[in-house]
C-alpha cells in the first residue's frame, strides 16, 4: 500500500470513529478498544529510524562527542542523508553552522577543601565533588574564601523570595541546595510544588551566583530533588567541559562552580554546628536570609584550553506558498563520547540520548520528503550540538537564528524518544503551555492515544532540552516523550521500565542499541510530530503560548515587532 492509500484509509478511519463519537457514544469504548488492538501505521518508516539508530548510537561514531572526529563522522552522516532526501541546505550554501567554543580540561589533581577553625576536610575529586571553571584561565583559585548557605540561591522577585537578601557574596563561595522550596515541601503554593521550575535548576543557579558577584558556587548534590544519581554528575563534569567562547572569555562567571556529595554536604554543615536536614528546613520557609558559615573553601584548578568550534546542522524543505514561515524539527546530535581513564567498553553509545531524536528528525523529514501533499510553508530541520553541555548549540542557534525566530511558526523537539511498545498516552512535558497541544491531541487522538502530564514534572525536564532556548525567546515549542500506559503491559510496568532507564542506563555507558529494541512507541511519537507539522504547514495560524505562560509575553512582543 503506497503512503497515499495509506493516507487515505486513515482519513477514512478518522471520519468513521468521527461519527462513532457523534451517534453511537455506547460502542465508542467497544471500538477504541479494537482500534487499541492494532495501532495505525503512519508515514514514518520503522525501517529508516531503526537504521538510524542502530548506526549513530555504533562505536563508529564513538559516543558522538563535539569537537573529536567523531564529530566530523557525525556531521558528514546527517549532511549526506539530508542531501539524499533532496533537502537544501539551512545555512546559504552550507548545511553547518559553527558553534565557536572552548573546551576546558581540568587536570585530575582538581582540590577543594573546606577549613573550620582547626578541622580541614580535604574533599576528592569524582568521589567527594567536582569542580570546573568556566573562565579561560590554565589556573584558577580560590583562598580561604567564606561560605555562605544561600538555600536554594533563588532571587524570585515575582514569588517575593530572594536567598541573597542582604548579603554581599563578593569573594564568597555560595553553598546551594538543588532544586527549590516548593519541591522540598511539596507545597503548591511555593514555586510550583513538585514540579520543577527553572529556579531549581543547576544552570539558574550558577547564572544566579555570578550575578551576585560570588567567587565560588557549590550545589550540594542530592538525588531525588535532583532526579540524577552522583553518578551522572561525574560524568557529565569530570571530562573535558565545553562551552560557548565568549569575547571575555566568560569573565563574569564564578570562578570555582561544582558540586559536592550529600555526604561532604553533612560534614560541612556539621562543622558548623548544625546539619543539612535542619539546613533544608530553614532554606524550605519564606523569609530565608542566607547564612554565614565559619568554613572557608578553597579550591585549585589546573587547565588545559582549547578552542574550537562545533556545528549544528540545518537543512530546509521550502515552503510550497509561504516559505517565510518556518516548521522547526529539532534533536541534538551531540552525546558524551568515551569515559575517561577507562578500560573495556568505554564509549557512551547514546542510543535512547540521543540517537532517537536525531534519526527521528531524519525519519520526519523523509515523511515530508515522500509526502505528496507539499508543506505550504518550509520545514527546518535541525540537529543540534552540545545540548549535553548545557543546550549550546541551540543557544547559539537562537542567538544567531538561520530563520527569523518571529516567523517561526512552531518547535519540536526530539530528545530521548524512549523504546518499547505503543501506549494509550502521550507524555506532554510541561502540559497546559501552548496552543500547540490542541493540534497534538488532534492527532493523538487518531492514534487512540490521550494527553497527559509528565508523571516526574520535579525532574523539570521542560528546562533540560533545546526546545527551551526557543521557548525562552518566545517560540512555541512542543517537547512530547512516549507514554505510560503501555498497551501490552499496563502503566505499573512501563513506569518500572523507564526508572530502571534512568538508574541504569541514563548518561551510562549501558545506552546501547541492540537489533531486538522495541521501536513502536518511538514510530508512534515521530507520526505524531510529523502530523501536527504537516496539518501548521498548510496553516495560516500562528499558535501562541497560553495567557499563563512565561514565555507568552515574549512571543508577543517578537510578533509584533516583525508585524511592524
Ligand atoms: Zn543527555
Amino acid at each position: 500500500m503506497d503512503l497515499l492509500a495509506k493516507e487515505l484509509k486513515r482519513i477514512r478511519m478518522n471520519t468513521f470513529e468521527r461519527l462513532a463519537r457523534h451517534l453511537v457514544p455506547v460502542i465508542l469504548a467497544g471500538f477504541a478498544i479494537g482500534a487499541a488492538a492494532a495501532p495505525k501505521s503512519g508515514p514514518i518508516d520503522e525501517a529508516t529510524y531503526r537504521a538510524h539508530i542502530a548506526r549513530l548510537s555504533s562505536d563508529e561514531f564513538e559516543g558522538r562527542k563535539p569537537g573529536t572526529e567523531a564529530e566530523k563522522r557525525t556531521l558528514q552522516y546527517l549532511e549526506s542523508q539530508f542531501r539524499e532526501l533532496g533537502l537544501k541546505p539551512g545555512n546559504g550554501a552550507s548545511f553547518l553552522q559553527e558553534v565557536p567554543m572552548v573546551e576546558i580540561t581540568a587536570a585530575p589533581d582538581a582540590a577543594l577543601k573546606f577549613t573550620s577553625g582547626a578541622n580541614t576536610v580535604d574533599l576528592k575529586f569524582r568521589q567527594d565533588m567536582v569542580i570546573w571553571t568556566k573562565r579561560e584561565k590554565a589556573v584558577e583559585s580560590m583562598e580561604s574564601s567564606p561560605m555562605v548557605f544561600v538555600g536554594y540561591g533563588v532571587t524570585a522577585p515575582e514569588s517575593g523570595w530572594d536567598d541573597y537578601a542582604g548579603v554581599d557574596m563578593r569573594g564568597k563561595t555560595a553553598v546551594i541546595l538543588v532544586n527549590d522550596p516548593g519541591f522540598a515541601t511539596g507545597d503548591a503554593s511555593l514555586f510550583r510544588g513538585r514540579a520543577m521550575t527553572y529556579y531549581g535548576r543547576w544552570t539558574y543557579k550558577f547564572e544566579e551566583a555570578a550575578r551576585r558577584g560570588a567567587t565560588g558556587a557549590l550545589i550540594v548534590h542530592q538525588t531525588d530533588p535532583a532526579g540524577y544519581g552522583w553518578d551522572t554528575v561525574v560524568n557529565s563534569w569530570s571530562t573535558p567541559q565545553l562551552d560557548n567562547a565568549t569575547a571575555d572569555g566568560n569573565a563574569g562567571r564564578v570562578a570555582i562552580e561544582g558540586w559536592i556529595t550529600e555526604t561532604a554536604a553533612q560534614q560541612l554543615f556539621a562543622a558548623n554546628g548544625t546539619s543539612l536536614d535542619e539546613a533544608v528546613k530553614r532554606a524550605n520557609k519564606r523569609g530565608f536570609r542566607a547564612e554565614p558559615m565559619q568554613s572557608r573553601a578553597s579550591a585549585s584548578l589546573r587547565n588545559a584550553i582549547r578552542h574550537t568550534a562545533s556545528h549544528n546542522v540545518a537543512a530546509l524543505m521550502p515552503g510550497t506558498k509561504r516559505p517565510e514561515e518556518y516548521l522547526v524539527y529539532m534533536a541534538h546530535w551531540d552525546h558524551l563520547g568515551r569515559m575517561p581513564g577507562c578500560s573495556g567498553d568505554c564509549i557512551f553509545n547514546g542510543a535512547v540520548d540521543n540517537a532517537t531524536g536525531t534519526a527521528g528528525v531524519l525519519a520526519i523529514a523523509k515523511a515530508f520528503a515522500s509526502s505528496r501533499a507539499k508543506p505550504e510553508r518550509s520545514i527546518v530541520f535541525l540537529s543540534v550540538t552540545l545540548e549535553e553541555s548545557g543546550l549550546l548549540g541551540s543557544a547559539y542557534y537562537v542567538d544567531h537564528p538561520l530563520f527569523p525566530l518571529a516567523q517561526t511558526v512552531a518547535a519540536f523537539n526530539m530528545d530521548a524518544m524512549h523504546f518499547g511498545g505503543p501506549t494509550r498516552d502521550v507524555t506532554v512535558i510541561n502540559i497546559g503551555a501552548s496552543q500547540l497541544e490542541n493540534y497534538l491531541a488532534d492527532a493523538a487522538r487518531a492514534q487512540g492515544r490521550v494527553l497527559m502530564a509528565e508523571p516526574t514534572p520535579e525532574k523539570g525536564t521542560f528546562f533540560r532540552s533545546d526546545h527551551f532556548n526557543f521557548a525562552k525567546r518566545g517560540v512555541p515549542a512542543l517537547y512530547i516523550k512516549g507514554g505510560i500506559d503501555d498497551r501490552e503491559h499496563g502503566a505499573e510496568w512501563r513506569q518500572k521500565y523507564l526508572a530502571d532507564f534512568t538508574a541504569q542506563k541514563y548518561h551510562k555507558v549501558g545506552d546501547e542499541y541492540s537489533a531486538d529494541a522495541d521501536l513502536r512507541a518511538g514510530v508512534e511519537d515521530l507520526s505524531l510530530l510529523y502530523a501536527v507539522g504537516a496539518k501548521l504547514a498548510a496553516e495560516k495560524t500562528f499558535p501562541n503560548w497560553n495567557q499563563d505562560s512565561e514565555f507568552r509575553a515574549a512571543r508577543d512582543r517578537s510578533r509584533a515587532a516583525a508585524a511592524k
